[in-house]
C-alpha cells in the first residue's frame, strides 16, 4: 500500500517554548485541514521545518519526539540557513519575483546556494522516510527543487508539486539568474498543480521558452516521462465557517464577545451606519496603500458617507525584520493617520486600523458584520480571505469587492472586480457596494457561495491526490512498452537466429540529435563505426530511411554500404548504385506553393525554407516558439484549402511542415523495398509522426521501435538517439560474441 509524504516549509503544528517547556499545538490553517484525512491515514508523514532552533541535541530530541505524535518529521535549520534560504532566496528573491515585485527581488548567490542546500535536506528526509513506490505532494515556493532531487535518487517515486503563489509570466522568470535550475527543479513532479489556468499557461510557456520541450494540451513531455500541468483552485472548509457564522449570529447580542459587541455598538450607534472590512498580512502584495488611498478618494466624492461608514483594516504582522516590510508599515500608518485626520470627528474615525491578528472567532465576527468586504491585492495567488468572507455571509447579505488581480477572482465573478492601481475605479466600486440592490447583492453571494461550497479545501486535496495517483497509469503505457531486458533479449535473439536480415532507420532524431540548424546534424565518427558494424554483419541488409533530400544524403552516406531512401521514400539509392526516383518528377506545382510558404518566412522571424525534389518544406524550430505554433496551423489551415485535387499533400513533423507529392511516404517504400529482399527479420527505429507510416507498413512479425515518449503504433519504446546507438551496439555485440 502507498503512502503519502507531505512536504511543506512550515509543519501543520506549532511549537512553542514555555520557559524549559516545550508544548506542540495543532494549527487549523487550510492545507493542514484539507490533508487532515490523508495525514491521519496509513502512517503517512508530514515533513516540514518545526519554526524553532533547537538548543542542543537533547531539546532537538525532544522536538522530534513531540512532532512524532502528530506524524510529522522535523527538518531542522540553523540560523544562518532560514536567513539565507527563508527570509533571502524564499522571500527576498522568489516572493517579490513571483508576485511581480522586480524591483524588490534580490538575486544574491549566497541565497541561491542555501536555498539549494535546504531543498537538498527536504529531500533526504523525504527520502529517509519514503517506500517503494509513496506518493509525495511537496508544496509551495520554498520547494522548487526538490521534486528533481528526488526524481534522480528515488525514480520510483510519485511526486506532486502544488504551487500557491502565483506563477509569473516567462518575462518575469527569465530575469531570475536560476531560472533553468527552478524549471528543472519543478519538472521532477508526475504532476504539478497551480490555483489559475493562468498561472498554469505562464508556467507552460516558460518551460517551452526555457528549455524548449514539446507540450501537448497540459503534458510536458520529456525524453522519459511526461510532466502533467493542471488546476486546482484552492478551497477553504466552507462548512466550518458558515456553522460557526451562524452560531455568532444566533447568540443574544449580551452572549456575543467583547469585539462583536463592540462592533454592534459601533454599527447601532447612528442609523444606517455601515462597516468595509479589510483583512490581510502587511505584505507589499496586499495594495494596501492603494486601497487607504481609493477610500479616502471615495470619501471625498462622496461626503454624505462620512460618520455613516468605516473601514475595519486587520493587518497581520509579516517579515517584519524585512526592510521593504518596515517602509510599508511607515507608509501604511501616515495614510491611516492623514485620513483619520482629515476626514475623523469626535466619536468617529473612518478608518479603524489593527496592527496584529485576531483569533477565528473574531475573524468570523468581522465577516458577518461586515457590510462590504474590499480585498484589492495588487497580486495574490488566491486570497482566501475573499472565499472565507462568502461562507460566512449565512444571510447573504453583503458584497464583496476583489481584486481581479487575485486567484480567487477566477472564481468569483460575481464579485465586484477591480483593478486596484486603478484608485478612481476602486473609489467608484466601494459606492457602487454600499448602494447596491439587496435583491442583487444577494443573488450573487449566493452563486458565489455555491460555488465555493462545492470546491472546498478537502474536494481540493481529494481532487489533487486522485489526479496524482492518475499519471500513474497514465505514464504506464510508455513505461510497458519500453525496450527491457527481456524485450531485448527477444530481439537479439530473433536477430541472431535469422538467415536474412532488413534493418530500416530514420535519421534525424533517431540516429542522432536535432540542431536548430538541420546541415549541422551531420553523422560524427561514433555513428558512422556503429552503422558501419550493424551493415558489415552478414546477410544483414542496413536502410537508412529520411526525410532528409537526397544530396545531402547523398554526400553524408553515399560512399556507404547502406542502402539510402531519402525524401520520404521518393529517391532509392542500393548499395553501390544510383540514386533512382521511385516516381516520376512534376515540380510545375511548386511555383505556386513557394510564394505562400515565403510569406510565411517573411512573417516568421528564424524559420526557412527547404527545397527537395518531390516537396517544399518549411522549418520552424529556430523561430519564437509560439510564434511557430501558431504560423505552423495558420500553414496548415491554408494549404489545406490549396492542395484539394492537387495530388499533394501536408505532412507536419517535428517543427517542420512539408508540402509533398502524395502517394509518397517512407512506409510505401520500405515495404517495396522488403517485397524485392525478402527477410526473415525486419526491424525499424524511428522518432517522427512520418515514421508512423513505416511502422504500420511492415508485417506483423516486424519489430517497430519508436524514438520518444509519444503515442505510437510501434511495438517498443526506446528514450532518445544515445539509447538507439547503444541498443544497435549491443545487437552487433551479441552476434559477434
Ligand atoms: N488570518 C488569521 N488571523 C488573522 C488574519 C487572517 O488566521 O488575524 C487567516 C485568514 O483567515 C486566512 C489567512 O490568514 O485564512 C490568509 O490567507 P490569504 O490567502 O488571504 O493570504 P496569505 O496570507 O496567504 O497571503
Amino acid at each position: 500500500m502507498t503512502r503519502l509524504i507531505i512536504a511543506s516549509n512550515r509543519l501543520p503544528v506549532k511549537i512553542d517554548k514555555n520557559e524549559d517547556e516545550m508544548q506542540i499545538t495543532p494549527s487549523a490553517g487550510g492545507l493542514a485541514t484539507g490533508l487532515k484525512s490523508y495525514h491521519k491515514a496509513n502512517n503517512s508523514v508530514w515533513i516540514g521545518w518545526p519554526g524553532i532552533i533547537p538548543e542542543s541535541d537533547n531539546e532537538a530530541r525532544v522536538v522530534t519526539s513531540l512532532l512524532q505524535q502528530e506524524q510529522c518529521l522535523p527538518v531542522f535549520l540553523d540560523e544562518e540557513l532560514i536567513a539565507n534560504y527563508y527570509d533571502g532566496f524564499s522571500n527576498a528573491t522568489l516572493w517579490p519575483l513571483f508576485h511581480y515585485f522586480t524591483e524588490f527581488a534580490e538575486f544574491k548567490e549566497k541565497y541561491w546556494k542555501a536555498y539549494r542546500k535546504v531543498n537538498e535536506l527536504f529531500a533526504q528526509a523525504i527520502i529517509d522516510s519514503a517506500g517503494e513506490n509513496d506518493q509525495v505532494w511537496v508544496h509551495d515556493y520554498q520547494l522548487l527543487l526538490v521534486p528533481q532531487i528526488l526524481r534522480e535518487k528515488r525514480p520510483d517515486l510519485t511526486i506532486g508539486f502544488f504551487l500557491h503563489i502565483p506563477f509569473p509570466s516567462y518575462e518575469i522568470i527569465r530575469i531570475l539568474p536560476w531560472r533553468k535550475e527552478i524549471i528543472e527543479g519543478l519538472l521532477g513532479a508526475d504532476l504539478i498543480g497551480f490555483h489559475t489556468y493562468d498561472y498554469a499557461r505562464h508556467f507552460i510557456s516558460s518551460v517551452k521558452r526555457l528549455l524548449g520541450h514539446d507540450v501537448e494540451f497540459s503534458q510536458i513531455k520529456l525524453e522519459h516521462r511526461k510532466v502533467f500541468v493542471d488546476v486546482f483552485p484552492m478551497g477553504i472548509d466552507y462548512k466550518k465557517f458558515e456553522s460557526l457564522a451562524s452560531e455568532i449570529q444566533s447568540k443574544s447580542i449580551k452572549d456575543r464577545s467583547p469585539v462583536h459587541q463592540d462592533i454592534d455598538r459601533f454599527l447601532m450607534s447612528t442609523p444606517n451606519r455601515k462597516l468595509i472590512l479589510s483583512i490581510d498580512r502587511l505584505d507589499y502584495t496586499k495594495g494596501i496603500p492603494q486601497r487607504l488611498k481609493a477610500f479616502r478618494l471615495f470619501l471625498r466624492k462622496y461626503p454624505e458617507y462620512i460618520e455613516r461608514v468605516s473601514l475595519i483594516m486587520l493587518t497581520v504582522p509579516s517579515r517584519t525584520d524585512v526592510e521593504q516590510y518596515q517602509n510599508l508599515k511607515n507608509e501604511v500608518d501616515v495614510l491611516v493617520g492623514s485620513i483619520n485626520g482629515e476626514f475623523g470627528r469626535l466619536n468617529w474615525n473612518p478608518v479603524i486600523y489593527f496592527y496584529r491578528s485576531m483569533p477565528l472567532e473574531n475573524l468570523i465576527e468581522l465577516y458577518s458584520s461586515a457590510d462590504v468586504a474590499l480585498l484589492t491585492p495588487l497580486r495574490d495567488g488566491m486570497n482566501l480571505v475573499a472565499k472565507e468572507y462568502v461562507a460566512s455571509k449565512v444571510k447573504q447579505k453583503g458584497v464583496l469587492v476583489l481584486s481581479e488581480m487575485a486567484g480567487a477572482s477566477k472564481e468569483l465573478g460575481e464579485a465586484i472586480a477591480v483593478n486596484p492601481n486603478n484608485i478612481a475605479d476602486t473609489a467608484d466600486a466601494i459606492y457602487r457596494a454600499l448602494t447596491m440592490d439587496h435583491e442583487e447583492g444577494s443573488k450573487a453571494m449566493r452563486a458565489m457561495q455555491k460555488r465555493i461550497r462545492r470546491y472546498d479545501i478537502y474536494k481540493w486535496a481529494n481532487e489533487f491526490i486522485t489526479s496524482l495517483s492518475g499519471t500513474v497509469d497514465r505514464q504506464s503505457d510508455y513505461h510497458a512498452r519500453k525496450v527491457s531486458l527481456p524485450i531485448k533479449n527477444k530481439i537479439f535473439k530473433d536477430f541472431s537466429k535469422a538467415d536474412k536480415r532488413v534493418i530500416f532507420l530514420d535519421y534525424d532524431g533517431t540516429l542522432q540529435r536535432f540542431y536548430d540548424n538541420p546541415q549541422a546534424a551531420g553523422p560524427d565518427p561514433e555513428l558512422f563505426t556503429i552503422l558501419d558494424n550493424l551493415s558489415n554483419v552478414e546477410n544483414n541488409c542496413l536502410v537508412l530511411v529520411s526525410g532528409r533530400d537526397r544530396e545531402t544524403f547523398n554526400n553524408w552516406f553515399g560512399d556507404r554500404n547502406y542502402t539510402l531512401i531519402a525524401e520520404h521514400g521518393a529517391w532509392i539509392k542500393k548499395t553501390g548504385r544510383e540514386w533512382k526516383e521511385r516516381k516520376p518528377i512534376n515540380s510545375e506545382w511548386k511555383g505556386n506553393i513557394l510564394p505562400i510558404l515565403e510569406s510565411y518566412v517573411d512573417r516568421t522571424p528564424g524559420s526557412f525554407i527547404e527545397e527537395k525534389t518531390y516537396s517544399l518544406v518549411w522549418h520552424y524550430r529556430k523561430a519564437d516558439i509560439e510564434l511557430g505554433a501558431l504560423r505552423a496551423l495558420e500553414l496548415l489551415h491554408d494549404m489545406s484549402n490549396m492542395l484539394y485535387n492537387q495530388d499533394l499533400e501536408i505532412l507536419e513533423g517535428k517543427k517542420v511542415i512539408e508540402i509533398k507529392v502524395s502517394g509518397i511516404n517512407k512506409g510505401i517504400a520500405a515495404s517495396e523495398f522488403l517485397h524485392e529482399n525478402p527477410a526473415d527479420f525486419s526491424m525499424a527505429i524511428g522518432d517522427d509522426w512520418t515514421d508512423e507510416f513505416l511502422f504500420k507498413e511492415l508485417p506483423e512479425s516486424a519489430h517497430t521501435i519508436k524514438v520518444g515518449t509519444e503515442n505510437s503504433v510501434a511495438k517498443y519504446y526506446l528514450t532518445n538517439y544515445r539509447e538507439v546507438r547503444n541498443f544497435i551496439t549491443e545487437i552487433v555485440s551479441g552476434k559477434n560474441r
